[in-house]
This record gives structure tokens, sequence and C-alpha cells, in this order.
């Protein structure tokens, strides 16, 4: 019916048959206004859906994607790197010292470190990367289509530009440290889990060797 109605048009009086028609146009025209707030409620349905979706996938302090949605994608990007015969890397990340910061200058200062981690990994990525946060100031970095060498040249990059733009607030400059762990798979058997196990382990590396630092799987 598409939210349109047409209305009888008699050529002919007839006070019984007027009388019909008139209910009968009454009842077209609020099946029509039942048809135009459905089709309205259909799109707020839809959009109330797709808010909920970008709340259930986002972290809330750093606006980034969060776990949840990290094993959504990972899984996402496995299958299709299987498919592709391509090469996955992961980058798991853990600012270093981060329970002095928030000691030091307080836990709001340390939720600014956390955002600006975040805008600092987001300026270096590449668009077809897919940063989260997978814990309290633990970040992984999905890194499609990449090999070692992709994945160490990224590690390197994100760490230099972090030491090049410390946190700025009022008189106080910030800057902290971050240790990588690397793992990458072109193995078909490889599970998202497997990965992250790999990465994890790189990283307890890379804080036992020193911190400030990037170790491979
Ligand atoms: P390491 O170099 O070994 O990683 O030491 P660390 O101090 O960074 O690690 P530790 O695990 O001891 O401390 C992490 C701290 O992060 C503890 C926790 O209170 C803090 N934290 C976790 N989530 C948040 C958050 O959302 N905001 C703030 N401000 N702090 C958080
Ligand atoms: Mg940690
Ligand atoms: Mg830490």
């Amino acid at each position: 019916m598409n939210g349109h109605y047409t209305e009888i048009q008699l050529s002919q009086k007839s006070s019984e048959f007027s009388d019909f028609v008139e209910k009968f146009n009454a009842m077209s025209k609020q099946l029509s206004e039942t048809t135009v707030s459905r089709n309205q409620l259909q799109r707020i349905v839809a959009e109330r859906t797709e808010a909920l979706r970008l709340i259930s996938n986002t972290d809330p302090l750093t606006n980034i994607a969060n776990r949840r949605f990290l094993y959504e994608k990972g899984e996402i990007e496995l299958t299709r790197n299987q498919r592709y015969n391509t090469s996955l890397a992961l980058l798991m990340i853990d600012c270093d010292f981060f329970k002095k910061v928030n000691d030091t200058y307080g836990h709001l200062i340390g939720d600014k470190v956390l955002q600006h981690l975040c805008r600092t990994f987001e300026k270096v990525i590449r668009s077809i990367d897919f940063l989260a946060r997978y814990g309290g100031e633990e970040f992984v970095i999905l890194l499609p289509n990449s090999n070692q060498v992709g994945a160490i040249e990224m590690a390197k990059r994100i760490q230099q530009t972090l030491k090049n733009s410390p946190l700025v607030v009022d008189e106080l400059s910030l800057s902290v440290t971050i240790s990588i762990g690397i793992a990458i798979t072109d193995d078909p058997s490889t599970t998202f889990e497997g990965l992250l196990d790999e990465a994890d382990h790189a990283l307890f590396l890379a804080k036992k060797n020193g911190r400030d630092r990037f170790e491979i799987a």
C-alpha cells in the first residue's frame, strides 16, 4: 500500500451506499496511517539496533573497539587470512609502569594517558588495521596482510611516534613507553586464541627484557 490510499468517489448518490463508502474510506485512511507509522517504526528499530551494536562493540573510555568486538573481528580476519593465503600479524601492546602513572598523577590523568595512547595508535595504523582495547592498559592491533617485516616496522613506528608526542595537560607533559608482543601467522590451523597466546608470551618477554621494546613470538 506504500502509505498511500485512494478514496472511492461516487458518481451517483445513494444514501445506503455512500454510508458504506464513507466508512470504507475512513478505514482505508486509518490503514494507510498505520502503514506509515509501521515504516517509521521499522526505521526507528533499525536505528536503535545499529546504535546498540555500536555501544556493545565500543570501549566507552577510549572509543575504540572492545574485547568482544576484537574476538569477532579476529575470527573474520583469520578466516580471510586462510582463504587468501596471506599473513596476519597481531600486536599486543601494554603500557609500561602504568600503575605508577595512576599513583603519581591520579586516575583521571591515567585515563587521559589511555586515550592519548589510542589517538597515537590511530595516527599510525593503516585503514585496514584494527585497534581494540584488550584490557586495562593493554591493546591489540590486528594487521591483515602483514608479514614479520611489516609488523616490526609498525611496532617501531608506534613506539617512535609515542616518544615524539607526549601527552600535554596544562603544565604537565607526560611521556609513557609501551612494550609490544608480536605474533604472525600464515598457518591455516592457527586459532585466534592461539595467536593471542603467542603475542602475550612475546609481550611477557619484552617486559622481562627491559620494557620499551618489542619481541616476536
Ligand atoms: P608493567 O610495566 O609491568 O606493565 O607495569 P604496570 O604498572 O603497567 O602494570 P600493572 O598491571 O601493575 O598495572 C596496571 C594498572 O592499570 C592497574 C590498574 O589500576 C590500571 N588500570 C586499569 N584500567 C584502568 C583504567 O581504565 N583507567 C586507569 N586510570 N587505570 C587503569
Ligand atoms: Mg598489563
Ligand atoms: Mg602495564
